[in-house]
């Protein structure tokens, strides 16, 4: 058989599961009103969470960026692509997470599905066995297959389960890896248990912060601010292109591991850094996250998901037929759990012909049977645009239920 026919069967195989993913063209910046594919639309489906990537003071610094340090940083961080914008993002990042992990240092990536594979790969190694918590993101579920550790896999805040295998296992080196705020629910890993159960097994527990970072806690520095942690037992993995509007990711850990993966994570080794003018940027949107801009933001953020839920209730309430549900989220992520592939796209569909973007989630990135309306809310919507997703989430629950 041809690649292309055998790929062409592949393809016709995903289209007939309704599971062909299409790309979209925006036409300018993301914000909570973003043109795409010709048209304008209300967004509910950045993970933009304080809107800081349409922030002119985020743009400025990248400009002032640019002026300074030129495009591309031109080499691997340990050749000659580790600048001083670079140095001061990792000393700002290793001081705002000191209060949560002893002897903190930081170390940069270029995306936070690198930084995954980082820590896990080079931390996983034959010595150690990883517990991989059973919604943890396809960056992080991607590292375990290529680590040489062995991997068990727990269900989801399944604290007991967790523990029998801690109890079962022989490995010399034990990692707990969780997402914080898993970003199909948008609820919050039990941390403050899997801390205690990292003490009593003598395990380290690798924490990927991509959507708490900048969200939570009140100066925004996300899930361990939020639970008030500290234990030199946390690897906090955080993504510095969702809340912070730019791009890139960091590792905060005690300083013997960021050492270890310096010397050896081979993608920070073998892979260039990142623009400096990034970096710049990313001191500006520090700035924000952690004054009155960012506090303003997450507050409203809080408003917003309340109205949200209230409406979505209701709206679930009045139309029992259609089996919806929310998520136990107090995240910006409140995804609506419709079911079937078909019935939610059809959802999706109805949304942006009434001018909103809230995109379908199937399987495999959810499980069989609970594809969903992602939405999320971002810190600069008001109160009349989630007015108007409810509105137009109204109108088709009515439709759909007449077609059931
Ligand atoms: C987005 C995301 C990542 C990947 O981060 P990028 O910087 O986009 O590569 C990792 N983990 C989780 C939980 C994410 O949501």
């Amino acid at each position: 058989m041809s690649l292309l026919d055998h790929l062409s069967a592949k393809l016709s195989a995903i289209a007939a599961q309704s599971l062909t993913r299409t790309l979209r063209r925006a036409d300018d910046g993301t914000a909570p009103r973003q043109n795409i594919n010709g048209r304008p639309l209300l967004m509910f489906c950045s993970n933009d969470y304080l809107g800081l990537a349409a922030e002119p003071a985020i743009a400025e610094a990248l400009a002032e960026g640019a002026r300074t340090w030129g495009g591309g940083s031109g080499a691997s961080p340990l050749v000659s692509g580790h600048s001083a914008a670079h140095e001061a993002v990792t000393d700002m990042l290793a001081r705002w997470y000191a209060p949560h992990i002893p002897q903190a240092r930081t170390i940069g990536f270029c995306t936070g599905y690198m930084a995954n594979l980082a820590v896990v790969t080079t931390l996983g190694d034959e010595h150690t066995e990883i517990f991989s918590e059973q919604l943890n993101h396809a960056s992080l579920i991607d590292a375990a297959r290529l680590a040489k550790a062995k991997v068990t896999r727990f269900p989801h805040a399944d604290l007991t389960a967790l523990r029998a295998a801690l109890t079962a296992s022989t490995a010399r080196v034990k990692l707990i890896v969780t997402d914080a705020v898993f970003s199909m629910d948008g609820d919050l890993a039990p941390l403050p248990a899997l801390l205690a159960l990292a003490d009593e097994f003598d395990a380290w527990l690798v924490v990927d912060d991509a959507h708490g970072f900048g969200v939570l806690g009140e100066r925004g520095r996300g899930t361990l601010e939020h639970f008030g942690l500290h234990s030199e037992r946390l690897i906090l993995v955080g993504t510095l292109g969702k809340a912070a509007g730019l791009a890139g990711a960091f590792v905060a850990a005690h300083a013997t591991i960021v050492e270890y993966l310096l010397q050896s994570a081979r993608n920070f080794i073998f892979s260039t850094a990142s623009p400096p003018a990034i970096e710049h940027a990313l001191l500006t949107s520090f700035a924000l996250i952690e004054g009155p801009l960012g506090t303003a933001r997450r507050a409203n953020l809080v408003a917003r998901q309340t109205q949200l839920r209230d409406g979505l209730l209701a709206l679930i309430d009045q139309h029992p037929r259609l089996g919806w549900q929310l998520t136990d989220s107090s995240t910006p992520i409140q995804p609506l759990i419709v079911g079937g592939n078909a019935e939610v796209m059809a959802l999706a569909a109805a949304l942006e012909a009434a001018g909103l973007r809230v995109p379908g989630i199937r399987p495999p990135t959810v499980a069989a049977g609970t594809a969903r309306l992602r939405i999320t809310l971002c810190g600069t919507h008001t109160a009349t645009d989630v007015d108007a997703l409810l509105t137009a989430l109204e109108r088709a629950a009515a439709t759909q239920e007449q077609a059931a």
